[in-house]
């Protein structure tokens, strides 16, 4: 049976300029999905405007979804909506057997 339920990696992938959050290219945090319960991990000091911009997407793609703008990896960028600085996250799926 085809797999439907996945965690979701998001890595922040590029910075135009520094953000107020601080952020950092390679700044990493993850949901796990288990059962198709989704555990938010490593959000602290996030950005909540890039974290409200991924969330939706992290919720398709945990739950066997799939983006238009899906990439040939299954990756997907989002970013935040502050246009100033640019903040590109990449969101993966991440199998639920590699979730840990
Ligand atoms: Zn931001």
């Amino acid at each position: 049976m085809e797999q439907k339920e996945f965690g979701v990696e998001i890595e922040i992938e590029s910075i135009y300029r520094p953000c107020g959050a601080g952020h950092q290219v390679g700044d990493c945090c993850r949901i796990r999905n288990v059962d198709g319960a989704l555990k938010m991990e490593g959000f602290d000091g996030w950005c909540p405007e890039l974290v409200q911009a991924v969330l939706a997407n992290c919720s398709v793609l945990a739950h066997g979804g799939s983006l238009a703008w899906e990439d040939e990896q299954g990756k997907v960028r989002s970013a935040c909506p502050d246009g100033a600085c640019r903040v590109i996250a990449a969101i993966r799926r991440i199998p639920q057997e590699h979730q840990n």
